[in-house]
């Protein structure tokens, strides 16, 4: 299960298992997190402030469901901290093989 950390003050996260959320105005925020991968921080803005804290204090509403006009890639970051190109090169589309002819 994530940390969630409201902050004032923005400090990057440090794991992957960190969401930080930067409020960043009366209706927006950002949510940091951290790249497993390449090891650099990622980050999702101008999300709906109040969807972003439905959706942490809930009881584990999808990331897809609680935002659905994101991208693939800014939900992937949401959801594992791994940005989209990250995460497609760590877990490659499995290849079909046919054995039909
Ligand atoms: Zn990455």
């Amino acid at each position: 299960m994530p940390l969630f950390e409201l902050q004032q003050v923005h400090r990057e996260p440090r794991t992957p298992f960190e969401v930080r959320i930067e409020r960043t105005t009366d209706e927006e925020c950002t949510v940091h997190r951290w790249c497993a991968v390449c090891k650099k921080p990622a980050k999702v803005e101008e999300l709906s402030y109040s969807a972003v804290i439905d959706w942490a204090l809930g009881e584990g509403e999808l990331v897809q469901d609680a935002f659905p006009e994101l991208s693939a890639a800014d939900r992937e970051i949401i959801i594992s901290g791994a940005h989209g190109e990250c995460f497609d090169e760590e877990f490659p589309p499995e290849k079909v093989i046919s054995t039909e002819f």
